[in-house]
């Protein structure tokens, strides 16, 4: 299979490199059934008049919005976005980033692109062979465990899995490859140690991503290239250089693998570098990340690629989500405030509601994620099952002809959607989006079977762009035994009129943050 050849001249170096890549297996995963229905639903209109014009997007590097379209010459728009590290279960900061870059894809391809979205697995760095040795796992048994969790985590958050999801295990031969190259070129030296380091004085134009004169500042150890706290640190030459190969250390056990400088293991930057170029060749369309990773990981990513291929321009748009508070302050491990999605379903919220909180703010600025808005976004979904209903019902159609969207005739309407769309499509504005839904739904007049069949047609587009499933069944939280044992005695109580017990049995339960809701013949134990 052929993929992402280049686009200018290669020297020799870089021609092998893309070539060797072109020879790679693939784990192409299947599309969803989400995304089949919505395809097949497309089909016989014609996926030109979905495109009325292109999906704009804010660029990092040239810090101007630019229109999102595949390279000339090319059908597919490749995007690469950084994947987890598999160690521990993803908390909710991880998850805003992947859910945007979720709402991009979905959204280019509602637009009428055809996306190829590659995502890697980190299965190799400090942080999983420490927690297998820990966990008394090898290294593979390890990464399988969490990458699971991530799998299940992302089916949950309504996340399409990545087309291609590429481990940096296996991809070793790749990064020693790039590495090879990198060091041919002069761009690499190897330390004493057998590590190798890239040598960033080398690569000119490098902070171009981040608009750093990095000459000015090579002596700053804040702004270095390099990992902090590396114990190959004296072996650097300069303190922005940084590990694309590190040789093999005790502490390592058995995750070593052969290469050319000695027994060692790759770098975290290289990884990316080396899977991009694997999967969507020597220079593609879009690259993303979350901020944290602008410096120095993308920073390195492109000059390690540009410096091995030869060919500038390695990724046309880079796109970042910026941070995400937990009410109010900044996340981390000392706070306690690293939320995954199983502390989140525990206390009560559905895994939608939290998408939709993690989506609701604009991708550019930080999110204040909070209970209260994770409540406020129950009630916004709550709010469109009621507006989709009603429109479904003036249409004649029914909930389950929502979710494949609708008769063929009204597939390229977007009804009165028209504007959340464009809304949407000028630099992936949600929080406008979703406030033109609103305003739309609280339209007072009943539209005509007609509009509302167009107006369906729009907001299923809209909300499979956004990934908000509606109607999908509420979380019931298990009820711990003591509260159903408490709730069984109030019960009791009640029944016999001991109405002080019983309203004790009241206060003890909302006190463990438990409500009783009587019924006439039972009751409902609700967590508050
Ligand atoms: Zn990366």
């Amino acid at each position: 299979m052929k993929k992402g050849g280049p686009d200018g001249p290669l020297l020799s170096v870089g021609r092998s490199l893309v070539e060797e890549s072109s020879g790679e297996r693939e784990r192409v995963r299947s599309v969803p059934d989400s995304a089949q229905q919505f395809r097949l639903a497309q089909r016989g209109q014609g996926s030109l008049s979905l495109r009325p014009m292109p999906v704009f997007l804010h660029d990092t590097m040239s810090r101007e919005k630019r229109p999102l379209l595949p390279k000339p010459g090319r059908e597919t728009y490749g995007m690469y976005c950084c994947g987890p590290t598999v160690y521990g279960p993803a908390h909710i900061g991880n998850f805003r980033t992947f859910a945007v870059q979720d709402v991009l894809r979905r959204t280019l391809e509602v637009a009428g692109l055809k996306v190829k979205h590659v995502r890697n697995i980190t299965d190799v760095d400090d942080k999983t062979i420490r927690g297998a040795q820990a966990a008394g796992q090898t290294l593979g048994d390890f990464t399988k465990k969490w990458t699971d969790k991530f799998h299940a985590d992302c089916k949950a958050l309504g996340l399409l899995p990545p087309h291609v999801e590429p481990s940096a295990v296996e991809h070793i031969p790749q990064q020693v490859a790039m590495i090879k190259a990198l060091v041919d070129r002069g761009h690499a030296y190897v330390a004493k140690d057998g590590s190798v380091y890239f040598k960033v004085c080398t690569c000119a134009d490098y902070g171009k991503l981040n608009h750093i004169d990095f000459s000015k500042l090579e002596t700053q150890s804040e702004n270095s290239a390099g990992e902090a706290n590396d114990a190959d640190e004296y072996e650097r030459e300069s303190a922005s250089d940084f590990a694309l190969w590190k040789s093999r250390k005790p502490e390592d056990g058995a995750n070593f693998w052969p290469s050319p400088w000695g027994e060692g293991r790759p770098g975290w930057h290289i990884e990316c570098s080396a899977m991009s170029l694997a999967h969507l060749g020597a220079t593609f369309d879009l690259h993303g990340g979350g901020i944290d990773l602008c410096f120095p990981h993308h920073e390195n990513e492109i000059a390690q690629s540009e410096c091995a291929t030869g060919v500038k321009g390695f990724a046309a748009h880079w796109f970042h989500s910026a941070h995400l508070m937990v009410e109010g302050e900044k996340m981390s491990k000392s706070k306690g405030n690293l939320y995954t999605l199983d502390e989140l379903v525990a206390k009560g919220f559905a895994p939608m509601e939290v998408r939709y909180t993690l989506i609701s703010g604009h991708y550019r600025g930080s999110l204040n994620f909070t209970m209260k808005g994770v409540e406020d976004s129950r009630s916004a979904l709550a709010k469109l099952e009621r507006g989709a209903d009603r429109l479904l019902a003036a249409a004649g159609f029914t909930r389950a002809e929502f979710a494949a969207p609708v008769a063929q005739e009204v597939q390229t309407s977007w009804g009165r959607f028209a504007k959340a769309w464009e809304v949407l499509q000028d630099d992936l504005n949600i929080p406008g989006c979703l406030g033109q839904v609103f305003t739309v739904l609280a339209e007072k007049d009943e539209p005509s079977a007609e509009q509302a069949r167009q107006d369906v047609s729009g907001l299923a587009k809209i909300l499979f762009a956004l990934g908000l499933e509606l109607f999908a069944a509420k979380a019931e939280v298990a009820v711990p035994a003591e509260i159903a044992a408490l709730g069984a005695r109030r019960w009791a109580a009640k029944q016999s009129k001991d109405f002080a017990a019983a309203d004790q049995l009241r206060k003890d339960l909302a006190a463990l943050g438990w409500t009783m809701l009587d019924r006439k013949d039972g009751y409902d134990l609700k967590k508050s």
